[in-house]
């Protein structure tokens, strides 16, 4: 089955070859920390290691997560600049804690994961959960192109009534979604943003889709910049006709649905605003491989992704993406 969504550096991963497509296979694979880290190696340079002093290209694992050299013995991280990045925890249970996370169809909580892996804190969970959420929408992947519907929603907060594009306490998530013909829907993407200005939407919508696509909206106002930026933009003014906005705009309407009923459901609604990206990101990794029937292969992709990102500091992951919160927490990485 297609793996759809994405960038991918290995084209086209194998089960049993590339990745454990059985519960079995994963243990059979990651008993050790040196297995953990040579596979670590070939995801993170899949052309083969070269050695930074030497250029060598002959070296093994060792059991602390390094490449050893065989020509100059110098040793080379694997983990550097990674989610894994000086880790004190074993990369063993790192590989479990993904395993763990990408074979739960809706998503791991914190306290699943603690329970799982029999972490003592509660924190470090949390902390693990969001680093992995971090690896799940790197930049620099593809955008979507096409046909592409895009509209706004509101998330969280307890506001009944809310007109129009007003909010108070609801955070306002910009979808994007592919639709597909004859029917279907492709990839998507979701962004929080601070407004519903030209501002705030004309840059989620360079950001997520190809210039030349053809891009669907209502009639809003926040969105009269597109055709000068490239895009075919094809407006339906809602007020102007009968039809409701779900008719209308079908896959941003489902997708809304369907994010909604994952907060409430998989995390109880209980996210707060500076941490909604993160959620984010991980509906969005779901999403765009709910096609994909081999959980090894989200394992995969997860762990490609987290070697190529930058680490996070557990500061930052608390924080949220902007704000800078310290906290006194007794976490371990
Ligand atoms: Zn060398």
């Amino acid at each position: 089955m297609q793996d759809v969504g994405v960038d991918p550096a290995t084209p086209h991963p194998q089960g049993g070859v590339d990745y454990p497509r059985t519960l079995l296979e994963f243990s059979e694979w990651f008993g050790s920390e040196k297995a953990c880290a040579r596979f670590l190696a070939d995801v993170r340079w899949p052309g083969g290691f070269r050695c930074p002093a030497c250029g060598g290209d002959k070296a093994w694992p060792t059991s602390r997560g390094e490449m050893r050299c065989a020509g100059c013995q110098r040793q080379t991280s694997v983990t550097a600049g990674t989610i894994f990045d000086k880790t004190r925890k074993p990369l063993r249970l790192w590989f479990q804690a993904i395993w763990y996370v990408t074979n739960q169809k809706f998503g791991g909580s914190a306290l699943g994961l603690q329970r799982s892996l029999g972490f003592g804190s509660y924190q470090t969970a949390w902390a693990w959960l969001h680093k992995m959420r971090r690896a799940m929408v790197r930049p620099g992947r593809d955008r979507l192109k096409g046909c592409v519907e895009v509209d706004e929603t509101y998330v969280g907060g307890d506001e009944e009534d809310v007109r129009g594009r007003q909010t108070e306490r609801k955070a306002i998530v910009a979808i994007a979604v592919e639709v597909l013909e004859p029917k279907g829907f492709g990839r998507v993407r979701l962004r929080r943003i601070a407004d519903c200005s030209a501002n705030s939407l004309t840059p989620f919508v360079c950001n997520a889709i190809e210039p030349g696509s053809e891009v669907r909206t209502d009639g809003w106002l926040g969105y009269t910049r597109l055709a000068a930026k490239g895009y075919r933009h094809v407006q339906t003014v809602l007020s102007a006709q009968e039809d409701p906005a779900h008719v209308v705009m079908p896959a941003v309407h489902r997708v809304a649905s369907l994010l909604k009923r994952w907060l409430l459901g998989t995390h109880q609604g209980a996210v707060r605003a500076a941490h909604l990206d993160y959620y984010l990101d991980e509906y969005t990794f779901r999403f765009n491989r709910r096609k994909s029937r081999a959980r090894g292969l989200l394992f995969y992709r997860l762990v490609e992704q987290a070697v190529q990102i930058d680490p996070v500091p557990y500061w930052q992951l608390v924080g949220g993406k902007s704000a800078a919160t310290t906290t006194d927490g007794a976490y371990e990485s």
